[in-house]
């Protein structure tokens, strides 16, 4: 079995407490939170449309457009990467170990979108690669993904049943148009339910649940 997990907002609680301390970073530099919040939207229709994702570099750039603040970029950078590398306390840790445990690492695999450099720093950051085989970063479709890994490790003809666990519905619909036959679980971590049965073969609320329904 391989079970592809995805790690914002479900390995990594990126939405809430590491958002308001990622953004401590950039009001040290002069940035209001106003600022921030109203030039992150411009990341997440970019990258459908031109496939450019979220990065601190790159929203420093959108901010230095909107407000031509005079920002001192290589000291910004630099004070980034040291936040970047202590994460480990925005795991979800109340589920996230648990679930881990429960599974052979070789079954394992982190499956996330996004700019290479910022998720590769996130992930190694929140120290939680030691519990999986390998960490696949995406900047498109995370179904296509699947086809080429599950390909490499298990052949053209595999009867594997490969899992993907994601807070995001959008990718749903992608992966139930596969060759594979993917196994879809939403996580929904506090969330309603959804009600697309068709591309959603289970719900949790928590990754605790997981071990259960796959065993
Ligand atoms: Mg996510």
């Amino acid at each position: 079995m391989k079970i592809f997990v995805d790690f914002d907002n479900t390995i990594f609680d990126t939405r809430h407490q590491f958002l308001n301390d990622f953004f401590g970073v950039f009001d040290k530099y002069g940035v209001s939170r106003e600022v921030f919040d109203s030039t992150l939207p411009y990341f997440s229709k970019t990258s459908l449309q031109t496939g450019e994702c979220y990065s601190p570099e790159s929203h420093i750039r959108e901010i230095k457009k909107l407000t031509e603040q005079n920002i001192n970029e290589k000291q910004f950078l630099q004070e980034m990467e040291i936040f970047l590398e202590d994460l480990e306390k925005y795991v979800f840790d109340e589920d996230f170990y648990e679930f881990a445990n429960n599974f052979d690492k070789k079954d394992l695999i982190i499956l996330s979108y996004g700019e290479d450099n910022f998720q590769s720093q996130k992930i190694n950051g929140s120290g939680v690669k030691q519990f999986f085989e390998d960490v696949i970063i995406t900047q498109g479709d995370k179904t296509k993904e699947i086809e080429k890994y599950i390909q490499k490790c298990c052949g053209r003809d595999s009867v594997q049943v490969p899992v993907l666990i994601d807070d995001k519905l959008g990718y749903f619909e992608s992966v139930k148009h596969s060759q594979l036959n993917i196994k879809t679980i939403h996580n929904v971590r506090g969330g309603e339910f959804c009600n697309d049965e068709k591309n959603c073969d289970m719900h949790v609320k928590t990754l605790r649940e997981i071990k259960k329904s796959l065993s």
